[in-house]
């Protein structure tokens, strides 16, 4: 089977130029709920009109909900679902637990899309995607060839599709993990609203100005390798951009599925039109590094009207998709008949019968003509019956109308929904106030540990990086909440491709007699349960809401960190008792998690915390290198110590990275005194929470 050709469409030109220059399917968003909230868009008569569009024109249409959904929100996301599945949407791309979860039970004939923003990067995410009603999963833009390979055999074993970015903007951060723009002002990524903050000036240490700028990604000219490795769906990025670009990448796209090639210049308009300083495809080929990294320069922003108008040329009829087979029967005596056979439907429409001729017959030459003029239509003639009795002559205006009826009445058979009409949903969030009663202490280091003993802290547990725990001659012990021992639990890397190579890592910490792990990637979640390990969720998973609750516990994590994307007044939804929820109280949030470690455009990556890049306002954001992920954690430590009473959660969490051992004493002297110690700090989003 041909992959699909999935294409962006942020505005109504946008989606007739996907369309006619050949998408196989579009994507669009509504006019809320969707990670291009700065997009046209398209409101719910829009949406209507969107979705009947791409069935006349057989084209498939997926509603982007992709961003993490409120409890006070959920409601109305529901119904927006309801709403585009009774006008007749194709799917829904999902990225929160919790929504997905429900449009599972409210809607169980609607198809769900795993969105890029799950952090979809190694193969055993996906049988649990699956449990939850997945049917199609889109990887993160990070992965090599070998990495998404894996993803794709797995997808086929368990009956499940892969969508893969093929062209577009890339992220510096992997998609679901980026909280830059959000901690800088509110608008998270994870809500539709990212401010483009890696397009801003960032500086390694001895690197260029645009440290955290990657060049786009294109991959259209290894459409077969994607293909050959089980990729079912090709997707272009791009809701933001204007409806030449679309058409460029499609048509460029679509000459190489259909032919194996496009023209040099279908890649050079390519360029013209939208790109960073040429394309990218170093995750896919696993060259990493300097080459990566791309901004929009003066003479990329040049496009001249010419390549403009060339574009436009590419949009101007409708794409002939869809095959479509003609019967005719032109008898003496009896009624012109004219049947139609398309996608299973038999459309016949008749006219009064021909008359005899009195010079010229008519010719089945003339015939075909007449019944072959279907432009401006989505659909294609494969073949022709003629049955002609000599001898006879219709007018061409008959011919012509006759036509006309039955494609008419095709495109009405043809678009009609048949699915049942989904009732309003109704869902009321409930709110609950809980209380802090224990803490739990993340370090990045062994050497970082103070003595906490006379601190009498409420601990319920603390964790230092897996690595460092299979590294350490001991294994340190801190003293619990009630006088007990408490043995570490190991934080699991948040990026982590190879499932062999986190199981691995799994037997080691067995061996140690560690028993519990914290993961913040559904991947490392499910291969830790299937070891018996106790599982805390880790921030990484975007824990948004209630339902997002009860859908982790159902997989089998009762504990762990909440959103820091959410406010201390929205944690008073998070009312499920069968979870113990986490606030992020203290700790330099890690605002990206990227493959390409910014360092590395300087002087390089080197000492844990050592490296740092800076911004213009000389804000020192450092770099923490792990297992070929780096995290770029704030300048600033999140620190909310003085106002811990007002946090719904049964738990405080502390995140320490860069402090010395005596700081780390500090901080927790002062959590006790709810002061905070610390000289330069942020609340992070614990006041007004995110957009
Ligand atoms: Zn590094």
């Amino acid at each position: 089977m041909k992959p699909e050709i999935l294409a962006p469409v942020g505005s109504k030109e946008a989606l007739i130029a996907a369309i006619y220059s050949g998408a196989d399917g579009v994507y669009l968003g509504a006019s809320r709920f969707n990670a291009r909230q700065n997009a046209t868009n398209f409101g719910d008569n829009d949406l209507s009109e969107a979705i009947l569009f791409c069935k006349q024109h057989g084209v498939k249409c997926y509603l982007t909900l992709n961003i993490l959904i409120k409890d006070q929100e959920l409601e109305e996301a529901l119904n927006l679902s309801r709403f585009a599945f009774n006008a007749g949407i194709d799917a829904v791309i999902v990225q929160d637990l919790g929504l997905a979860a429900m449009l599972k039970e409210n809607i169980p004939q609607l198809t769900l899309h795993g969105s890029t923003q799950l952090s979809v990067h190694s193969p055993a995410a996906l049988s649990v995607l699956k449990e939850l009603g997945f049917k199609r999963v889109v990887p993160a833009r990070e992965l090599s060839r070998n990495e998404l390979k894996d993803i794709c055999n797995e997808a086929s074993r368990l009956g499940m599709e892969v969508e893969a970015f093929i062209h577009g903007a890339l992220c510096m951060s992997l998609s679901g993990q980026c909280y830059f723009s959000a901690h800088l002002g509110g608008r998270s990524a994870n809500r539709g609203l990212c401010a483009g903050t890696c397009r801003l000036p960032f500086s390694a240490k001895g690197g260029t100005e645009y440290d955290l700028s990657l060049k786009d990604l294109s991959l259209i000219n290894k459409a077969k390798e994607l293909s050959d490795i089980g990729v079912a769906s090709f997707k272009i990025e791009g809701r933001m951009k204007k409806a030449e670009y679309v058409a460029a990448a499609v048509s460029t796209l679509r000459s190489v599925v259909d032919t194996g090639s496009a023209p040099k210049e279908a890649f050079e308009t390519l360029e013209q039109v939208f790109s960073r300083s040429g394309f990218t495809d170093g995750y896919f080929s696993h060259t990493l590094g300097k080459s990566m990294f791309g901004v929009r320069t003066e003479q990329d922003k040049i496009t001249s009207d010419e390549v403009l108008k060339r574009l436009h040329g590419l949009y101007r009829r409708p794409f002939q998709r869809i095959p479509l087979d003609f019967k005719i029967t032109i008898k003496a005596g009896a009624p012109l008949t004219l049947t139609a056979n398309c996608q299973g439907l038999e459309i016949t429409q008749t006219a009064n019968p021909p008359e005899k001729a009195m010079n010229f017959s008519i010719t089945k030459e003339r015939i075909e003509n007449s019944l072959s003029k279907l432009g401006g239509t989505p659909y294609f003639i494969n073949k022709i019956q003629i049955d002609l009795d000599e001898g006879l002559s219709i007018p061409s205006s008959v011919l012509n109308n006759l036509r006309k009826n039955v494609i008419f009445e095709l495109d009405r058979q043809r678009t009609i929904t048949t699915t049942p009409t989904v009732p309003n949903i109704t869902y009321a969030p409930t709110l609950k106030k809980k209380k802090i009663r224990g803490w739990f202490l993340r370090f990045n280091s062994i050497e970082q540990i103070p003595s906490i003993k006379e601190l009498k802290l409420p601990l319920t547990g603390y964790s230092l990086p897996a690595e460092e725990l299979v590294a350490a001659k001991d294994i340190p012990m801190l003293l619990g909440a009630n006088n007990s021992g408490l043995l570490p639990t190991a934080e699991l890397p948040r990026g982590a491709t190879d499932d062999n190579t986190t199981i691995l890592l799994l037997n080691k910490l067995k061996e140690k007699g560690i028993n519990a792990v914290v993961a913040g990637n559904i991947a490392t979640v499910k291969l830790a349960l299937e070891k018996g390990f106790c599982v805390f969720g880790g921030f990484g998973l975007n824990l948004f809401n209630n339902q997002a609750l009860k859908t982790i516990s159902r997989i089998g994590v009762f504990k762990g960190v909440i959103s820091a994307e959410l406010s201390l007044k929205e944690t008073e939804y998070l009312s499920f008792n069968g979870f113990e929820t986490y606030m992020f109280c203290y700790g330099r949030f890690p605002l990206m998690l990227t493959r390409n470690c910014p360092g590395k455009n300087g002087i390089g990556c080197s000492a844990q915390g050592k490296c740092e890049i800076t911004d213009r306002k000389d804000e020192h954001f450092p770099l923490i290198c792990r297992n070929g992920f780096c995290e770029i954690l704030n300048s600033r430590p999140t620190n909310i110590a003085d106002n811990t009473n007002s946090i719904s959660c049964d738990g405080a969490y502390f995140y320490f990275t860069t402090e010395e051992k005596n700081e780390v004493f500090e901080i927790l002297k002062g959590f006790i005194s709810k002061k905070i110690t610390s000289e330069k700090y942020t609340r992070g989003l614990s006041k007004n929470g995110v957009l």
